[in-house]
């Protein structure tokens, strides 16, 4: 793509650059450097999507649910096919390591299918009514037009997480991708289109001026749902936009794991595990652990095992092999960790591990951090309770179970938790007691497009994935009949 001719808005099953004919260039993290470009899309083209989507929603929601299965299984094949350039992409827009964004590339792609298959179990109920001459029923229908917004650190499978439930649910959508990564977006948006969904089922508004576009989906009335994952400031802002013309929203926000491990747990498993997750993604995942508790009788062990493993880390460009550790995203990313750092040091914390910044031979960019272990982290420090997002673990000593479920619960977010131990009855009681939507027992991968992702608290509404997801999608109508 040259810089002169950007088009990467597809509106109405047309690919056309902004109206204002305004475009932003792409940067690859690794090399600060632009490699490409996108249309800067505004008001007059938010507008225009809309309204596109507007006039296929009833054709759309009119077709059977095979129909529209059918094109999710094309997308779902073209996008099997093209893995390889997919992440080859990703891994140049977004920094993650090129296996890694292998791995997005296949989780964004089981999406398509879990609900292709799903799109022809979209049942209604009958309801027994009190009274003989009458009936009861409840129909699902596709709530409309709906508005979805994505974020950069997830930037191909975030896109198939909405898009998918929501053209099976028979909904047209209109997406805003993150101004960091509109490039993975329009490469999606080029699969849906040649997997054959109508002109105007998916619209694409790539833009610099997120609120611009944002302003306009949050305040249209044809726009009936907002699906957003982003940060809690913004989704705060978004939700206090969307209640104005009451829109159904669902969001999935920051968030600020605990990850718990008792002294009867397998210790090497949980550091490897451990190690594993906080650093997933340059520690850029709403799921990462932000706080790792560790009970007094394991906690030497476990910081030997974790920071052994943290320190053969490989920071480096995602397209270099062996690279286990990519860029963070921009220069405000690297200032945040080494607040957080500053900060965690100045009231006492111990840096065992990295620190610092990285300069990586060859490259030329300035955003690589030493992946980082802080020991003696305690409550005053900002990596506490600020969400860390990126390569820095933060480890605490705990005495029992109680205090360990006090400490992981006093959070204002409710995402992701990971608990390890080897005694079943602790597995289900501290299970039980952690205020969170999402909890691993010796399991760091505790997702699948087939389960429902989501928070509680400040990490969000609704949820993403699974049969749930759908719901998300459908209005429920009831109807009453007198015979
Ligand atoms: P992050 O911290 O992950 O960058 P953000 O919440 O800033 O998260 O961004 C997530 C998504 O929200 C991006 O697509 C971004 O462009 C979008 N966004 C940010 N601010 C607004 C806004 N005021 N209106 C609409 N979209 C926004």
């Amino acid at each position: 793509m040259t810089r002169e001719n950007a088009a990467t808005l597809f509106i109405d099953g047309r690919w056309q650059p902004s109206s204002e004919h305004r475009q932003f260039d792409v940067v690859d993290p690794a090399t600060d450097t632009p490699f490409g470009s996108a249309s800067d899309g505004g008001r007059a083209d938010a507008h225009a999507a809309i309204d596109a989507a507007a006039r296929a929603f009833d054709s759309w929601a009119g077709e059977t649910a095979y129909v529209r299965s059918a094109a999710l299984l094309r997308a779902h094949r073209l996008m099997t096919e093209r893995a390889d350039d997919l992440a080859a992409l990703m891994t140049r827009e977004q920094g993650k390591p090129l296996r890694a964004a292998r791995n997005e590339v296949n989780y964004g792609a089981d999406f398509l299918i879990w609900f292709a298959e799903e799109a022809k179990r979209v049942y209604g109920s009958m309801i027994p009514s009190p009274r003989a001459d009458h009936r009861l029923s409840v129909l699902r229908q596709p709530v409309g037009v709906v508005a979805a917004i994505t974020p950069w650190n997830y930037p191909i499978s975030m896109i198939t997480r909405k898009v998918a439930p929501a053209v099976a649910a028979g909904c047209t959508i209109v997406l805003k991708p993150a101004e960091q990564t509109p490039l993975c977006a329009v490469a999606m948006f080029k699969i849906f289109e040649e997997a054959g969904l109508p002109a105007g089922v998916v619209n694409l508004v790539t833009s610099n001026h997120p609120e611009d576009v944002g302003d306009v989906l949050l305040e249209s009335r044809t726009v009936r749902k907002l699906t957003f994952t982003g940060s809690t400031s913004v989704g705060r802002t978004l939700g206090a936009q969307a209640a104005k013309t009451m829109k159904r929203v669902s969001m999935e926000l920051g968030g600020h794991a605990p990850f718990l491990v008792f002294e009867d747990a397998d210790v090497e498993h949980a550091a490897k595990g451990a190690a594993l997750v906080k650093f997933l993604n340059t520690g850029q995942a709403c799921i990462c652990p932000n706080r790792i508790f560790v009970q007094a009788g394991v906690y030497d062990k476990f910081v030997d095992v974790f920071s052994a493993r943290v320190k053969a880390m490989k920071v480096g460009n995602g397209a270099t092999p062996g690279t286990s550790i990519g860029p963070l995203i921009d220069t405000e990313a690297m200032d945040k960790m080494s607040r957080q750092v500053d900060d965690a040091v100045t009231k006492g914390a111990r840096v065992l591990a990295g620190g610092h910044r990285v300069d990586v031979d060859g490259v030329g960019g300035q955003n690589f951090y030493a992946p980082t272990v802080l020991v003696d982290v305690t409550e005053d420090m900002e990596i506490y309770r600020e969400e860390t997002f990126g390569p820095i673990a933060a480890i605490i000593a705990f005495d029992d179970e109680a205090e360990a479920i006090a400490k992981a619960n006093d959070t204002d977010y409710g995402l992701a938790s990971y608990v390890y131990t080897d005694d079943l009855r602790r597995a289900v009681r501290v299970t039980e007691k952690l205020r969170f939507g999402i909890v691993g027992v010796n399991d760091i991968n505790p997702t699948a497009a087939a389960a429902p992702f989501g928070g509680i608290k400040d990490s969000g509404l609704g949820r993403e994935g699974g049969a749930q997801a759908l719901d998300e999608y459908l209005d429920v109508k009831l109807v009453g009949m007198s015979l």
